[in-house]
């Protein structure tokens, strides 16, 4: 099979989406761009095309996928019932990096949520997503387009240098200005909990809806979220993330690790703030200024650019925990492991 990449520039975006919505409809694999991540779409109601998409990814049969819709209304023909907190969530964050769980009815096949009886769904903030969803007609199930494990991708030539053969097409919306997957949360518990953190934060979230809302620990008895027991988003090389501390002190911890591999013979990577460039000899990909913001779009595409330069080990500062922070952290921990 050949993967066709579909422009959207100028004179081809009505033809390309055309392409996109049919292949769609047909119950063929279309990868899509979002404001967080490149999704691998197919008709959520076709459950052969969803069983496909299992298969190109390798993606474990129990790791459920969020559906995609074009509106609220067509998330609330996939629900059982309208828990509370829906209404005011998605007034005031679709679209938009938020997915919410929900229990779905019989219109929703198995395949989709791997057999529970809750469903995640999601409305993309991308303005050419939205119209794809809307000329496809149907809810559409998507989860990262990468091969399983590896970091998300966020530009169309990474989804298809992963899938490139295995899928009909991808739909090319340039990058991603998220850069990391939606927050995930359950609104079937007792609490609303949080299952993936993302760029819409507990604090934001406690805001809208003046209540409390819990966060599912790493440590719970059984993982609330599926695919969160996973080893994700790994880069090829050893992904080694320095604590927490100031920049003098980050400076020489950096200096000091990367001049240890480099004695070992090992070639070195830097994903870092532009300050930290030139800690010694390595591979630098830039997290511009270091914000949490920037770490986030800039993430995978970092980790992807140092494994093709052909990095064996790369280092990482860590940020602060807190607000878009447990975010990146959640990704670094999950890519790599702390250390020192
Ligand atoms: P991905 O689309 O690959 O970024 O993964 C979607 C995430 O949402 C995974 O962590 C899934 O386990 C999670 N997810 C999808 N559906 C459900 C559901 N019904 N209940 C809990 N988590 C879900
Ligand atoms: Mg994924």
């Amino acid at each position: 099979m050949t993967t066709r990449i579909l422009p959207t520039d100028g004179e081809h975006l009505a033809s390309s989406l055309l392409a996109a919505a049919t292949l769609l409809r047909e119950g063929k694999l279309v990868a899509f761009p979002t404001e967080t991540v490149y999704g691998l779409g197919a008709n959520a109601l076709d459950e052969a095309a969803v069983r496909r998409v299992y298969e190109v990814k390798g993606r474990p049969l129990d790791n459920p996928m969020i559906v995609h819709v074009h509106d609220q209304a067509q998330a609330r023909e996939l629900m059982q019932v309208v828990p509370a907190y829906f209404e005011e969530l998605v007034n005031e964050y679709w679209p938009g990096p938020l997915t919410l769980i929900v229990t779905h009815n019989a219109a929703v096949p198995d395949v989709v949520t791997a057999g529970l009886a809750t469903v995640a769904v999601r409305l993309p903030d991308h303005r050419i997503t939205r119209e794809l969803l809307r000329q496809a007609g149907v809810p559409v199930a998507a989860p990262s387009a990468n091969v399983s494990g590896r970091p998300s991708p966020t530009d169309a030539r990474t989804v298809y240098d992963d899938l490139q053969g295995r899928i009909e097409a991808v739909l090319d919306g340039g990058s991603c200005h998220v850069g990391i997957e939606s927050t995930v949360l359950d609104l079937t518990s007792a609490v609303p909990t949080i299952l993936r953190p993302g760029t819409v934060t507990r604090e934001d979230l406690e805001d809208v809806l003046q209540t409390h809302v819990a966060e599912a620990g790493a440590d719970a008895a059984r993982p609330l979220s599926p695919g969160m027991k996973y080893r994700h988003y790994a880069p090829r090389a050893d992904l080694l993330v320095l604590p927490l501390r100031d920049d003098v002190a980050m400076r020489e911890a950096l200096t000091e690790a990367i001049a240890v591999s480099a004695a070992s013979g090992r070639r070195v990577g830097l994903l870092a703030p532009e300050r930290f460039r030139g800690c010694g000899e390595h591979t630098f990909s830039s997290l511009r200024d270091g914000t949490s913001v920037d770490y986030a779009r800039h993430l995978y595409a970092g980790l992807r650019a140092l494994d093709d330069a052909g990095v064996e080990v790369m280092y990482c500062p860590a940020i602060e925990s807190v607000g878009i922070g447990t975010a990146v952290m959640n990704r670094l921990g999950k890519a790599g492991r702390v250390v020192g």
